[in-house]
């Protein structure tokens, strides 16, 4: 049996599940643009994700987003990082000479983005500054690395979202993986308000 033979038949007779799926709804997960095969890195490349570009679309409505590339960042564009600043803030800033901080940018994006949809999942780039969902290197002001955090993008998707699956491409590269994100995502769909949808928390 394909991976996609089987998504539909576990989506078709799962109890929890199969009420969306066999009345044509799908889930709506985003994706970031890079992973879908998108070429906006800060050099010009993707990193395409099998999972986001070939299967997800399969069972889902993939939307993909660049943050960087959203707030007006061209391609290619210097490359970003989180920074702790004295004063206890963090900021997202170019890693040439910090001389391009987004963190304002960055956070107004994302706010229209969490007012004006739905998602029932999100698959972000690992170690990411804007997108990553937990794991971006954390630089101090002096560029050492003090810790880990969540890309700045990701971090209001995930206050918006609480009880939505998020991940990044890195946890999604087996097939048992994949059809946990994926039933997982029309589950917590399932406990929404009947139409699927819930209002953001902020
Ligand atoms: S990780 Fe996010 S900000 Fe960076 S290129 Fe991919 S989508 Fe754009």
């Amino acid at each position: 049996m394909t991976l996609r033979d089987h998504l539909f038949d576990a989506l078709r007779t799962d109890p929890v599940t199969a009420p969306l799926w066999n009345a044509g709804f799908r889930v709506r997960i985003g994706a970031s643009a890079c992973l879908a095969g998108e070429k906006v890195r800060p050099d010009g490349s993707d990193c395409r994700s099998n999972a986001v570009s070939v299967v997800l679309p399969l069972v889902a409505e993939v939307v993909s987003l660049c943050p960087e590339v959203a707030i007006g960042l061209g391609v290619p564009r210097p490359a970003m990082q989180r920074v702790r600043l004295a004063a206890g803030h963090e900021a997202v800033r170019s890693v040439e000479a910090h001389a391009t901080d987004i963190t304002a940018r960055l956070d107004g994006f994302a706010t229209d983005v969490v007012r004006s949809r739905i998602f029932h999942g999100y698959v972000f780039k690992a170690r990411s500054a804007s997108c990553a969902p937990g794991n971006a290197p954390l630089f101090d002001e002096h560029g050492v690395q003090i810790g880990l955090a969540g890309g700045r993008y990701a971090e209001h998707l995930r206050r918006a979202f609480p009880r939505a699956p998020m991940c990044d491409e890195e946890a999604l590269v087996t097939m048992g993986s994949l059809a946990r994100f994926v039933m997982a995502c029309y589950r917590y769909a399932a406990s929404l308000p009947a139409e699927g949808i819930e209002p953001p928390t902020h």
